[in-house]
């Protein structure tokens, strides 16, 4: 019933202790494991729930384990290894806050990406090296219109709030995007879908998406 328990790894441990969680909540404690044992996992959980953390850790933790870090760096297109989806810009801005968090001192490389700004920083930004890649998924298509970005190497993809997603009329765009991910070199990519409903939309979402997954209430 502790993090220490869950075999993260000694550095995020330490940053977990930084942030002062003390006990996983009932979303962390089911879904990482599931995801640590390579499991792709559909879970129905709140705001609140604790699920940022419940995604991020073992994508940190996998990424560092399994030493992808071989970022690329440049001028041109960057190979992101997990990519995080989520509906708006402040969504995003939270996960990449609490991601970078996570990762201080992993050398894992967390970059975020949204609409209604201005596209040059965040290619700067992306310039310098990205391993986790927060994003909305506007802004995604056109980074990947623009060959600055390539989902050939993910790993792991996290669908935050999945059903807002689709409120607002993503499904197109998410579509697209996991189409360019289906190219699974090595290994095979690990999908977490989480949605606070679970209606027929998400469920089609799972179903094409997600490969033999394991679903989760809290
Ligand atoms: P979320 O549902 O991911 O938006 O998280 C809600 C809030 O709970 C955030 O402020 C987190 O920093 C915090 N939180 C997440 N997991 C834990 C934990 N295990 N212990 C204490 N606080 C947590």
């Amino acid at each position: 019933n502790t993090f220490a328990e869950i075999d993260l790894g000694e550095a995020l441990n330490q940053n977990i202790r930084r942030c002062k969680y003390v006990k996983p909540t009932p979303v962390q404690r089911n879904a990482i494991p599931i995801v640590l044992a390579g499991r792709d996992l559909m879970a129905c959980a709140q705001t609140g729930s604790g699920k940022t953390a419940a995604f991020c850790f073992p994508i940190i933790s996998g990424i560092m384990r399994e030493q992808y870090v071989q970022r690329s760096r440049g001028p041109r297109t960057v190979y992101p290894l997990a990519l995080i989806l989520s509906p708006t810009r402040e969504l995003s801005c939270q996960i990449h806050d609490e991601a970078r968090k996570f990762s201080y001192q992993t050398g894992v490389k967390v970059v975020v990406a949204y609409g209604g700004a201005p596209i040059n920083q965040q290619l700067r930004e992306l310039e310098r090296g990205v391993d986790i890649l927060v994003a909305t998924p506007g802004r995604l298509v056109d980074l990947l219109e623009r060959a600055r970005v390539s989902l050939q190497m993910i790993r792991y993809l996290a669908l935050d709030e999945a059903d807002r997603m689709l409120d607002m009329g993503f499904e197109p765009q998410i579509r697209k995007i996991v189409e360019q991910m289906d190219m699974p070199p090595p290994g095979r990519r690990q999908t977490m879908l989480f949605s606070a409903t679970f209606p027929k939309e998400i469920q089609r979402l799972a179903s094409d998406f997600l490969s033999n997954y394991i679903f989760l209430a809290v």
